[in-house]
């Protein structure tokens, strides 16, 4: 599974496929894979540094 973030309301979810819609705000939006590809740094699933970029960018 996947984790993404909407470019729109920032929402992140887990999916294998980004949907058409968020599930959050129902806007067509980017969805960017914030996924964590590093187990061994313990977090959930996504990459709390990526997200925190691209929530400074505020993309
Ligand atoms: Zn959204």
């Amino acid at each position: 599974m996947t984790w993404w973030k909407c470019s729109n309301c920032g929402y992140l979810f887990e999916a294998d496929k980004p949907p058409e819609r968020c599930p959050s705000c129902g806007e067509v939006c980017t969805f960017y894979d914030v996924t964590c590809y590093t187990p061994e740094c313990g977090c959930q699933g996504y990459d709390p540094k990526l997200v925190a970029r691209l929530d400074k960018r505020r993309i």
